[in-house]
């Protein structure tokens, strides 16, 4: 830690709220992924961070109406890439997580729900920089600079807000799917399909459904870096969030709830569909219901990465958790403009040489 940020520091805790502040020595303290502990990186003190509280789920009929408004929160938004971040009063934003610049200003948007749970960071930032590291290296078209970017540096740990649904359901289907045959006539043979019809009941159950909150993360990057570990999380503490930062909150609970029935319902159809042997589906329709539905809103950590090769930005995220990764490694242009070249060449050299040998 230079100079300068600890007067940086300094004179931001003045300001701000004192819940994060060292009491041994004033400084600002971080959340720590090793000990599960608040820690001061200046007089190397650690504190145990009070808290008896599990997330409880929700009933869904109360969906937003029992959510409290995030006061300690604030937005900050990059010019950059339009990535919106939510950080603690007592934080100032100095760079996008997302895109490496730092074009990051306040924004008059309000920080939304306060979460209701927060799974923590269990894996340290140098651990998930070994992670990035070595899937970079992995990446055999990707170019070498890359594989050097992916490092501690370029990694922020950022919370991701989602909502996480419990529901039973209970459908009930009917259909016409098809299988192939073949008859032959002579020398000639004829590919059908022969139709049959379906119907039937499928009940399947759901535990924490994950529907991301955030435009900021895809959805898609969250299923592959999943499992978290949302059951029992921890109830919400501001302490948790120390040194690290969270996506904004951008879609609101009823949208998720409306999202996490379609996604719920592609999986429904997967389980449906695989009672069955056939080669293609005429038709499939589901009609479903669903009982006992709940709710949590929390916070799921992720590190993110970012690599802007040709002026295209490349993301790539790291379960907080378990250190699960997923993401585009960018493709070489030389590398696939020297392998072209190479095996034109090749080419050139075998046509050459069967030529001349015959
Ligand atoms: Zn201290
Ligand atoms: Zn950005």
């Amino acid at each position: 830690m230079t100079n300068d940020s600890v007067e940086k520091l300094s004179a931001d805790a003045k300001i701000k709220t004192t819940v994060s502040k060292c009491p041994n020595c004033g400084g600002e303290a971080v959340f720590d992924a090793k000990s599960q502990k608040l820690h001061c990186p200046f007089c190397g003190s650690f504190f145990e961070i009070e808290n008896e509280n599990k997330v409880v789920e929700n009933e869904i009929a109360g969906l937003l109406q029992s959510a409290k408004e995030w006061k300690e929160a604030e937005v900050y938004e990059c010019k950059s890439c339009g990535a919106k971040e939510i950080l603690s009063r007592n934080e100032v934003a100095k760079i996008c997580p997302f895109c490496g610049t730092n074009n990051v200003v306040r924004s008059e948007d309000l920080a939304g729900l306060q979460p209701q749970g927060v799974v923590t960071f269990k894996i340290e930032k140098d651990e998930a920089g070994n992670i990035a590291t070595t899937w970079a290296k992995k990446g055999f078209w990707a170019p070498r600079d890359f594989k050097r970017s992916a490092t501690p540096e370029n990694i922020h740990g950022v919370y991701n807000p989602v909502f996480t649904f419990d529901v039973e359901t209970k459908s009930s289907y009917k259909g016409r799917l098809g299988e192939y045959y073949t008859t032959t006539n002579g020398k000639t043979t004829t590919t059908h399909v022969r139709y049959f019809n379906v119907s039937g009941d499928q009940n399947l159950n759901f535990d924490d459904f994950i529907v991301q909150a955030s435009y900021t993360m895809p959805q898609y990057r969250i299923t592959q870096i999943s499992p978290f570990p949302t059951n029992g999380a921890p109830a919400y503490k501001p302490e948790y969030l120390r040194g690290y930062s969270a996506c904004a909150y951008s879609k609101d609970g009823n949208v998720c709830w409306k999202q996490c029935k379609e996604l719920m319902q592609v999986e429904i159809e997967k389980k449906i569909l695989s009672r069955y042997k056939y080669d293609v589906k005429d038709y499939l329709q589901v009609n479903t219901a669903y009982y006992h539905p709940k709710y949590k809103y929390i916070l799921l950590p992720v590190y993110v990465g970012n690599y802007t090769y040709r002026k295209k930005l490349f993301n790539f995220y790291i379960n907080g958790s378990n250190g699960k990764i997923a993401g585009n490694r960018p493709v070489s242009f030389w590398k696939v403009f020297f392998a072209v070249m190479l095996a034109v060449i090749l080419i050139a050299v075998i046509i050459f040489f069967s030529y001349t040998t015959d």
